[in-house]
């Protein structure tokens, strides 16, 4: 999948230069709802000299490109997640967020018909191109639930 990722970036003209392919190589291998700092702990661990900054600019066109994904889970810092497809794996997901622990468990939710139907309808109202969705579940898990 890494080679997956660095041919979408070159067909999309961006110039890979070393630390772009440290950053992008190591987006399969760190945990998959990563933070901007997660990652550079991530790879200082690994010996790899990205500077934060570097790892904030290239998360940013990463995620312009739409080959991440940015969340915000109301933690105060935004969370990334890998958004291309893996082999025939459709990644695309959705998120139940533990306000209390902050733990996240992604689900499908595209069998929801009531969904597609909504989008459906807005698409025709607004006359909107929906290319996307996110939905963002908020809740105590069943651990803290249980406190
Ligand atoms: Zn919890
Ligand atoms: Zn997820
Ligand atoms: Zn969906």
């Amino acid at each position: 999948m890494a080679n997956r990722l660095m041919d979408a970036l070159g067909i999309k003209g961006y110039r890979v230069t070393l630390e772009r392919s440290i950053i992008t190589d190591s987006l399969q291998k760190v945990e998959p709802h990563f933070t901007a700092e997660g990652l550079y702990r991530f790879l200082q661990k690994r010996r790899s000299r990205v500077s934060l900054a570097t790892i904030y600019r290239t998360l940013s066109a990463l995620t312009q490109m739409r080959l991440i994904k940015k969340f915000d889970f109301g933690e105060g810092t935004y969370r990334y997640e890998l958004n291309i497809t893996n082999g025939n794996k459709d990644t695309h997901h959705h998120h139940l967020v533990c306000v209390k622990c902050g733990k996240l468990i992604d689900f499908e939710s595209d069998f929801f018909p009531q969904l597609n139907h909504l989008a459906e309808k807005l698409s025709q109202e607004h006359r909107f191109i929906i290319i996307d969705h996110e939905l963002t579940l908020f809740g105590y898990c069943k651990q803290c639930a249980s406190d």
